[in-house]
């Protein structure tokens, strides 16, 4: 049978609305069911039948890692926030003004805007800023389409969940492909275009188009590369196979290497799991037979993948399947942040250990790597030097270009989990980069600096 004919399979989601319809979560108590939807008020749940059916092993929850990652935990709001909405839920008298205003109170606490990304990266084009886009490191623009700003299945970590229950101040509005093509002219130095979300793999063939074929204007010779950041291979690959509008979308893509670019998927796996359905070797195929390369890139997060074995296994699995690894993130601080956070020591160690054992092949991933607001921040080792023990640090990515490979140093901290607690070295008062951030423009559109 061609892929042509193949029956399309449909794409089915849960959120809170139908989540008694997952029959699967009949065999947890009523206890159980009722701690999952006092969470799920705070933090977006949405998940669909491939992830339940073919992902999560659910002789194995909650302890499974594709669980953590899909469903909310108790552990995931502090004992007095679970308490208080465990109350004002189970009060069948109670208001939902009330109920409300305690689930947007947390939710404040959990930082919904770390780095103050949103608002600092926006550039502006003829005098006026252009939503949807930011622009912070020089060679790649980031472009944020409308229809692309939700997921097939949300992570439980994400760090973009503030947008997915609708607080975050950065809104979408409707992208004018005309300016962002505009501004992209003026700016030869911008070599990529990364669209990313949510996942714009959510969108379809049509709304894919008018995201893409823009980019491949003749007007854009300069533009190598079109990056996508999506979690499709993971949550939904029929979405390249059998999904009713799989060769049109398809077919959008490979436009891309049509027009003499590069078509770069930058793949987001948190765990081996996601590699085992056949349908994922698949997926990758054809995405490869169109001429994309698929990179891979995840952060690493306690509770899912907080072991060096599972990177290991999954960097070989994914050398196997013709995908490239990229990077290793550190979790940004958001969200359920004390339930997920690892150490930056632990982090680098997951790394070490994982990165010694793979062939040079997987030894393209780097990592861990913290995206703050001066740039990617890679850990490149814990030195000792005398009596004095210490994290090498680099920029892989920087706000400043000239800040880009120069190594700097911080004292050890094996409880660290983000750079903002990385005090300097060797009695330095401050990074190299301190005084250059704090003075750049950027202080006076954010207001406070968070790294
Ligand atoms: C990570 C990132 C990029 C891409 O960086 P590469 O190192 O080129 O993959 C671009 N813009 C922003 C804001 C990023 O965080
Ligand atoms: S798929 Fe990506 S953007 Fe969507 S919830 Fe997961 S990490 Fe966040």
């Amino acid at each position: 049978m061609s892929q042509k004919q193949r029956s399309g399979v449909k794409f089915k989601q849960y959120t809170l609305r139908n989540i008694s319809e997952i029959v699967q979560l009949q065999q947890l108590n009523n206890e159980q069911r009722f701690e999952l939807e006092v969470v799920a008020q705070v933090l977006p749940f949405k998940t669909n039948q491939f992830v339940v059916d073919e992902l999560i092993d659910w002789r194995n929850i909650p302890e499974d890692p594709i669980y953590q990652l899909t469903f909310p935990q108790r552990g995931m709001l502090h004992e007095d926030e679970f308490n208080r909405l465990a109350a004002l839920l189970r009060d069948t008298n109670g208001s939902r003004d009330e109920l409300q205003e305690a689930v947007n109170e947390i939710r404040y606490n959990l930082n919904p805007h770390p780095d103050g990304q949103m608002d600092t990266n926006v550039p502006e084009f003829k005098g006026a800023k252009i939503e949807g886009v930011q622009h912070k490191y020089a060679e790649t623009a980031l472009f944020f389409p409308q229809a692309g700003q939700t997921c097939h299945a949300y992570c439980t970590f994400c760090f973009r969940w503030a947008q997915f229950v609708g607080i975050d101040e950065l809104r979408f509005a409707a992208p004018n492909m005309n300016r962002f093509v505009g501004y992209l002219k003026a700016h030869p130095e911008i070599t990529d275009v990364l669209i990313t979300g949510g996942d714009p793999m959510v969108m379809n063939s049509k709304m894919l188009r008018k995201t893409i074929e823009p980019l491949l204007s003749p007007e854009l010779e300069h533009l190598q590369s079109v990056r996508i950041g999506t979690k499709s291979l993971a949550y939904w690959p029929h979405k390249y196979v059998d999904d009713p509008d799989a060769e049109d979308v398809l077919d959008v893509l490979s436009g891309v290497v049509r027009s003499g670019k590069h078509l770069a998927i930058m793949a987001h796996f948190s765990h081996t799991r996601e590699l085992d359905p056949p349908i994922v070797a698949e997926a990758a195929q054809r995405l490869h037979d169109i001429g994309a390369l698929i990179r891979t890139q995840s952060p690493v997060i306690r509770h899912i993948n907080d072991d060096p074995e599972v990177w290991q296994e999954m960097w070989r699995r994914q050398v196997r399947l013709g995908m490239v690894p990229y990077y290793m993130f550190v979790e940004r601080d958001t969200g359920a942040r004390d339930y997920f956070a690892v150490p930056l020591a632990r982090a680098y160690e997951i790394y070490r250990e994982a990165i010694r054992n793979v062939s040079g092949l997987a030894r393209t991933a780097r990592g861990p790597s913290m995206s703050a607001t001066p740039g990617k921040v890679e850990i490149q080792g814990i030195a000792e030097v005398g009596d004095e023990k210490f994290f090498v640090l680099r920029f892989i990515q920087a706000r400043n270009a000239e800040w880009v490979q120069r190594p700097f140093f911080a004292r050890f901290d094996p409880e660290a989990t983000w750079l903002n607690h990385l005090i300097p070295a060797f009695g330095e008062s401050e990074q190299f980069f301190q005084s250059q951030l704090y003075n750049s423009e950027i202080k006076a559109i954010s207001g406070a600096i968070r790294m």
